[in-house]
C-alpha cells in the first residue's frame, strides 16, 4: 500500500479521505497541525505528503522533507504561492495544486458584489438589533453598474457568466484575451478598467506582476465610491491602501475574503484571543466591508475535488513519477 501523510486534516474532509483512501488504496497517516520543519519527520517512510494553501513552505521544512526521504507534495489547494519554489527546486521536492470547481469561489464572489452594493452588512446588523429605518442603506442597481474583472481566467470567466443575467456592463483586463469570453465580456486596458468601474473584482493569482496590483496609485485611478471585491490572494490588495481609499470615501465598499496576514487566524477559532491584526480589526470595523475568512472555496463539491485530486494526483506521482497537476518548477 502507497503510503501518504495528510497535514491539517480537517474534519469535513475526514470521510472524503477514507473514502478516496479505500478506492485508491492507499494508507494514510493524519497529522495535526500544519507542516513545518518540526512535524516534517512526520512523514518519514512516505513518499508523499499533503497539505493546504496558507501555511508557509520554506527552506527549513523542505530540508527536513528530503530527510524524511518526502519526494512530492500535493497541494489540497489551487493557491500554491505558500511554497518556496526555489527550496522546492534545491531539495528536489516536486508539487501539485488542484483545480476544483471555479464555481465555488465565482458564486461568493458574485454574492459579495451584490452584499456590498446592496448595503447587506449594515441591513443584516441593523435588523438585529430592531432596527428597521431605511436611511443610509439605499442600494443600486446592477443592471446600471459597470463590473470590472481583473483576471477573467477559469473563476473570473465564471463570474462573467453569473453576471450575465444581471443585465450590467462586464469588463476585463487579464495579460491574456480569450476569444470564446468576447460574448460575455469587454477586454479594456488596466486603467480602462480602474477608471470605468463601479465594481472590481480580483481573480488574479498572487504573482510578482500582481503583488499590490491594488494600491494607493491604481486606487486613485478609480471611480469615486467604486467598491472592491477581493477572493483572490490578500496581497493582490495593498492593504494599508484599501483602509486609506476606504477612509476617503474613494472606495464605497468592499467586499474581502482573503487578506494580507490572514494565515494563523483565518479557518481557526480565535474568539478568546487577542489577534494582534490591526489591519483586520479595522476594515472589520468599516460599515461598508464585509469580511469573511477565506471561505470563498468552501462548498461541498469543492471540499471534495480538492481531497480527490490531491490523492489522485500523488499517487499518479508515486507511480509514474508524473502528474498532471504538477506546478513545474
Ligand atoms: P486561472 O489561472 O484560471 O486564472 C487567472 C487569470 O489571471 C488568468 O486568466 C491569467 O491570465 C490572469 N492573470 C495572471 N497574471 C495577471 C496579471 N498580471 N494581470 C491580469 N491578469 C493576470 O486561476 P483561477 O482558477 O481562476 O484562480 C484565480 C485565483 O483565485 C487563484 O490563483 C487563487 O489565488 C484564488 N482563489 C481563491 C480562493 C478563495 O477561497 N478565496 C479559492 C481558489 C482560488
Amino acid at each position: 500500500m502507497k503510503k501518504v501523510v495528510v497535514y491539517e486534516p480537517r474534519p469535513d474532509e475526514m470521510p472524503l479521505f477514507q473514502k478516496f483512501a479505500d478506492e485508491l488504496g492507499l494508507d494514510i497517516k493524519y497529522v495535526d497541525g500544519v507542516l513545518t520543519p518540526e512535524t516534517a519527520a512526520e512523514a518519514k517512510g512516505a513518499e508523499g505528503v499533503t497539505i493546504l494553501g496558507n501555511y508557509p513552505v520554506g527552506q527549513d521544512t523542505f530540508k527536513a522533507l528530503s530527510e524524511a526521504g518526502v519526494k512530492y507534495i500535493g497541494l489540497r489547494t489551487a493557491g500554491y504561492n505558500n511554497i518556496d519554489r526555489e527550496a522546492a527546486k534545491a531539495y528536489g521536492i516536486r508539487f501539485s495544486n488542484v483545480t476544483y470547481s471555479p464555481y465555488c469561489v465565482a458564486d461568493f464572489a458574485t454574492m459579495l458584489i451584490l452584499m456590498c452594493i446592496r448595503k447587506a452588512k449594515q441591513i443584516f446588523y441593523r435588523t438585529n438589533a430592531q432596527d428597521f429605518s431605511l436611511e443610509g442603506i439605499q442600494g443600486r442597481e446592477m443592471r446600471n453598474l459597470t463590473v470590472g474583472i481583473i483576471g477573467a481566467g477559469r473563476i473570473g470567466s465564471i463570474v462573467a457568466k453569473n453576471l450575465s443575467g444581471f443585465g450590467c456592463r462586464v469588463i476585463a483586463y487579464d495579460i491574456v484575451e480569450r476569444d470564446e469570453l468576447r460574448g460575455l465580456l469587454e477586454y479594456v486596458t488596466f486603467d480602462e478598467l480602474l477608471a470605468e468601474s463601479d465594481v472590481i473584482t480580483l481573480h488574479t493569482p498572487l504573482f510578482e506582476s500582481t503583488y499590490h496590483m491594488i494600491n494607493r496609485k491604481t486606487i486613485a485611478k478609480m471611480k469615486d465610491g467604486a467598491c472592491l471585491i477581493n477572493c483572490a490572494r490578500g496581497a493582490v490588495v495593498d492593504t494599508e491602501a484599501l483602509i486609506a481609499g476606504i477612509e476617503s470615501g474613494k472606495i464605497g465598499a468592499a467586499g474581502i475574503d482573503v487578506l494580507e496576514g490572514e494565515e494563523d487566524i483565518f479557518h481557526y477559532d480565535r474568539r478568546t484571543d487577542i489577534l494582534g491584526h490591526r489591519q483586520l480589526a479595522v476594515l472589520r470595523s468599516f460599515p461598508n466591508v464585509i469580511v469573511t475568512p477565506h471561505t470563498a472555496f468552501y462548498t461541498d463539491q469543492a471540499v471534495s475535488d480538492m481531497v480527490e485530486l490531491a490523492l489522485r494526483s500523488l499517487v499518479s506521482f508515486i507511480e509514474t513519477g508524473e502528474s498532471s497537476f504538477e506546478i513545474k518548477n
